[in-house]
């Protein structure tokens, strides 16, 4: 199969580039996407064959269920069997990175959802997306355009590295602004659950809904001193929780990750990056500009190949960059990179279960770890 690229603007999608790709959709066939999150790969969510292609693409197990794109929220009942009252409290958080599981209606393929009663859906904030969704006049399941276990594409050369010859065509409307995947809420149950962090933040979704609790998988992740998992488990839960496996968002090379204050997490890494050169190991750091700056005389002394992501206090920002950043130095080739987190505020929870998962659970956690 030859993957076809079509250019088209971010803010103001060509109707003629919308029209093509919402052919290719209607005839059963793979669109990579630009979202505000991270690049999809869609298909028609109603057509089986078409949603089967999605997973042969990707190499993604069929446990693994896929997020249903809306063009708006008077689409949910075509694919959701029951709203609950508490949607309407968050009506301001969409469009946006926010994907809601909810009741699955029965004109939902199973395999969708791997097989549940639920369905995940979402209304992208980004104008090509929902565009392509109403050109195509059908729901559309999407996950991250890569293969299955890759780092997240945030660039249409991102998704071409990973499925170039496997789908159909890519729309390139440029970087994508969030920069990683949509927060996950789990609706059905009494109190709404957190099943992955994202975009939208526990602070924002507690604001809104009052209760709000973390799946324990995620708790984990987040360090919290209530975690009833250990990280060192978290392997074993990835069967369980769906989309969890553990090694996800992964580098080639190893990534060590440190989690803990920033001072001594700083220590940690200048530490490594002395004991791994001794040994003769080429080391990359993944890093925000203050840790650069203050490790600067270190990492010279090393030749250590950097990275920078931002500003630690602009967290958006971080995210924005990391899975560029990721791949681009994971393109540099060291053999140990190199990583901290960015606590579990706001962003920051998103952000350190991403890192946790790059890293494959090789966490150093220098305080409050998880029991
Ligand atoms: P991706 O689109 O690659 O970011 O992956 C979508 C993720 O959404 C999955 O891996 C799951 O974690 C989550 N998800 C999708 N559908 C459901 C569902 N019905 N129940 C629970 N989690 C879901
Ligand atoms: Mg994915």
């Amino acid at each position: 199969m030859q993957t076809q690229t079509l250019l088209v603007d971010a803010q103001a999608p060509q109707a003629a580039v919308l029209t093509a790709a919402a052919a290719v959709i209607q005839r059963g066939g793979l669109v990579a996407f630009p979202t505000e999150t991270v690049y999809g790969l869609g298909a028609d969510a109603l057509n089986p064959v078409a949603v089967a292609g999605i997973f042969t693409a990707k190499g993604r197990p069929a446990s693994d269920p896929l997020i249903v794109h809306l063009a708006d929220l008077d689409q949910l009942e075509l694919v959701v069997a029951e709203l609950p009252p508490s949607l309407t409290q968050l009506h301001d958080l969409v469009p946006g990175p926010l994907t809601l599981v909810l009741p699955r209606h029965a004109r939902v393929p199973r395999s969708v959802s791997a097989g549940r009663e639920t369905v995940a859906v979402r209304v992208p904030a980004h104008a090509v997306a929902v565009g392509l969704i109403r050109a195509a006049a059908t729901p559309i399941a999407a996950p991250s355009a890569n293969r299955f276990g890759h780092t997240s594409p945030t660039t249409a050369a991102h998704v071409l590295a990973d499925l170039d010859g496997r789908i159909d065509l890519v729309l390139d409307g440029g970087p994508t602004a969030v920069g990683i995947e949509s927060t996950v809420l789990d609706l059905t149950r009494p109190t709404p659950r957190i099943l992955r962090p994202g975009g939208v933040s526990l602070a924002q979704l507690q604001a809104r809904l009052g209760a709000v609790e973390v799946a324990p998988h995620a708790r984990a992740r987040a360090g919290s001193p209530d975690a009833r998992v250990a990280h060192t488990d978290l392997p074993n839960i990835g069967a369980a929780a769906p989309g969890m496996l553990e090694r996800h968002y992964a580098p080639e090379h190893e990534l060590r990750l440190v989690c803990g204050a920033p001072d001594a997490a700083r220590a940690w890494i200048a530490a490594q990056v002395a004991a791994l050169n001794e040994q003769g190991t080429t080391v990359g750091v993944l890093l925000c500009t203050e840790d650069i700056a203050q490790l600067q005389p270190i990492l010279s002394a090393y030749a250590t190949l950097i990275e920078a992501l931002g500003s630690e206090t602009d967290l958006a920002q971080i995210a924005h960059n990391l899975y560029a950043a990721l791949r681009r130095l994971d393109a540099r080739a060291p053999q140990v990179i190199l990583a901290r987190d960015f606590g579990a505020e706001g962003l920051g929870l998103a952000l350190r279960d991403r890192l946790i998962r790059a890293a494959g659970g090789n966490v150093a956690w220098l305080d409050n770890p998880p029991v």
